[in-house]
């Protein structure tokens, strides 16, 4: 018999990862390979899935963004204003819609981690998870739906409050549209802004740990206070090094100053359940299977 499988795509703007699974959420096949044209990745993703096609039923792709999830939209499916070389005003989801005939779900790479997240996670259905990496991202659900109006949430374009060092440094931070957002202050780029040696060649003893544990204590305390979450998972290349956490726990802790009452930090703020960094692709099976259910 052949059994049904769901197709995951996460589009990064490092690199695309694409993956299929079982009916379970196994991983039958991951491949991933880097994001260069629309035109050459593209039709690797397309290539990929093909080898699958009589039996997947429902592609989820988690895109980086800005992208248009507005079913109404126009340019539904699109990634928009993205300043990636080639990329903005791309129709993802249009394009790879042509080549199945199958349901596809479309959302941000952090929702699909977000939502990975909650399945691993025993009665959680409130979470806001981000990833601290070459930018900064972050997706919310709440009872288990993800938080957007008119759009998804940028949470990693939030203003923060300056640390006093980086004042004293005259150093206002990196992000191309704001400055000095979380992005700008707290994302790798700021680490070798502010060093001049990359954050993988920077010591444990530099303070340069404690300055951006601050920005993503502010995270934290952004997200507790608008979305009272409960798990808020922290991903990403910069997270993966376990001082970070705790750095963070400490900050968070004078930041918040005892005004709410927060779960144990350590169950509260913390690294990925789902090993590997496979959050993204175990959340698109599931949102894969959801639309394939009801198309
Ligand atoms: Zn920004």
């Amino acid at each position: 018999m052949m059994t049904t499988l769901y197709g995951s795509l996460e589009a990064g703007g490092t690199k695309f990862v694409c993956a299929v699974g079982d009916a379970q959420f196994n991983v039958v096949e991951k491949v991933q390979f880097p994001t260069t044209t629309p035109q050459e990745t593209l039709a690797q993703t397309i290539n990929f899935f093909k080898k699958y096609a009589d039996r997947l039923v429902g592609i989820a792709i988690g895109s980086f963004g800005p992208i248009d999830i507005d079913l109404n939209s126009l340019t539904y499916g699109y990634i928009t204003t993205t300043p990636k070389p080639h990329w903005a005003n791309v129709d993802l989801v249009g394009t790879l819609a042509k080549q199945f005939d199958i349901p596809f779900y479309f959302t941000t790479d952090v929702n699909s981690s977000a939502f990975g997240e909650t399945l691993v996670r025993k009665g959680v259905n409130s979470l806001v998870y981000y990833t601290i990496g070459t930018g900064i991202g972050a997706g919310a659900i709440q009872n288990g739906e993800f938080v957007g109006g008119v759009g998804h949430t940028e949470a990693g374009h939030t203003l923060v409050a300056l640390h006093s060092e980086d004042q004293v440094n005259g150093f206002y931070g990196t992000c191309p549209f704001h400055k000095g957002c979380l992005e700008g202050l707290a994302a790798g780029p700021s680490l070798e802004a502010r060093t001049g040696v990359r954050g993988e060649l920077i010591g444990l003893n530099s303070n340069v740990w404690d300055i951006q544990a601050y920005y993503i204590a502010q995270a934290a305390l952004q997200a507790t206070l608008l979305y009272r979450p409960q798990v808020i998972v922290f991903g990403g290349g910069v997270m993966a090094q376990e001082h970070m956490v705790k750095r963070v726990h400490q900050q968070f802790t004078e930041l918040l100053n005892g005004y709410l009452p927060v779960p144990d930090l350590n169950e509260y703020i913390v690294t990925p359940a789902v090993p590997e960094n496979g959050s993204a692709t175990l959340g698109n099976f599931a949102l894969a299977k959801q639309v394939a259910d009801k198309f």
